[in-house]
């Protein structure tokens, strides 16, 4: 017999098997409109079974590879930096034994704590992210702890010119300011990441990338299910296509988040969430 055991579906490999390793952070304490994205890893994995393991868009079974799904960290909702250490304490043990960490979130804000681990072992880290949001504020309501604030705190450790964003539709003016001055940003869609792609491509080392998908980068008519839904957004395929692109980059560490389950009771995000994770998964099983 084996014990009852939920993992995201085909990703029962051992830990010293696996190369890809899942945990969820089922956080949400900063969530500035509406909460419920701590429920989004363990709806994912529940609902991962209503999806195939193999991918007709990439002709692969996640059931040919090896992914350890360690389940969610038991996280502390009333402060958001012991949450954030927790996280990079697990990171960091994944990235100690050679096995690229893949976060499920949870807010947004969880992206830090993996990337403070990822940072400390790649220190010429870029990351690649894509949103609907900017999240770039210096602080929110007073916190510069918050998913309005992830990537302004990415940017404190990594500094100008390594923080790209794509789909970008969503912020305060001067967030926007910030990013004309310190980040690489393209707003409303991927125009832009094919011609990054190439140019890390044509380094002559490779470059490492942190890989962040805040899920709210679709469309809310096809992903209402999250905290902050904003019109105008990608579509399944664009978000596929963009994540086969960046496949082909050194991906260190990654990242998806912003599913609030419960938001959407037709379970259509959630069903959603769980494709764009095994794509994902498929797509860095190179
Ligand atoms: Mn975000
Ligand atoms: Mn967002």
């Amino acid at each position: 017999m084996d014990r009852n055991i939920e993992t995201f579906i085909g990703c029962d490999s051992s830990y010293e098997d696996a190369k890809i390793v899942i945990f969820g952070a089922p956080f949400d304490s900063t969530t500035s409109f509406r909460p419920g994205a701590r429920f989004g890893s363990s709806a994912i994995r529940h609902e991962s079974f209503g999806i195939e393991t193999y991918s007709p868009y990439q002709d692969k079974d996640l059931t040919d590879y090896n992914v350890f799904d360690k389940g969610d960290l038991e996280l502390c909702f009333g402060s958001s930096e012991k949450a954030l250490k927790d996280i990079e304490d697990c990171a960091s043990e994944i990235l100690k034994d050679n096995k690229m960490p893949l976060l499920i979130g949870g807010e947004h804000l969880v992206t830090l704590g993996s990337v403070r681990a990822v940072a400390k072992k790649y220190p010429d880290l870029h990351i690649i992210h894509f949103d609907a949001h900017a999240d770039l504020r210096d602080d929110y309501l007073g916190a510069n702890l918050s998913h309005a604030c992830v990537i302004r705190r990415c940017h404190d450790i990594l500094g100008d010119g390594r923080i790209h964003q794509f789909c970008i539709r969503s912020g305060e003016k001067a967030e926007f300011e910030f990013a004309k001055k310190h980040t690489d940003m393209h707003k409303f869609n991927f125009n832009g990441l094919a011609e990054l792609v190439d140019l890390f491509e044509k380094n002559s080392a490779p470059i490492p990338v942190y890989l962040t998908i805040d899920l709210d980068c679709l469309d809310p008519s096809a992903f209402p299910g999250t905290g902050t839904p904003e019109a105008g957004g990608v579509t399944f395929m664009e978000l596929l296509g963009a994540i086969e692109k960046v496949s082909n980059l050194k991906i260190v560490g990654a990242d998806i988040n912003e599913l609030a389950p419960m938001l959407d009771t037709t379970g259509v995000s959630t069903a959603m969430a769980c494709k764009v994770l095994r794509e994902l998964l498929l797509a860095l099983l190179k």
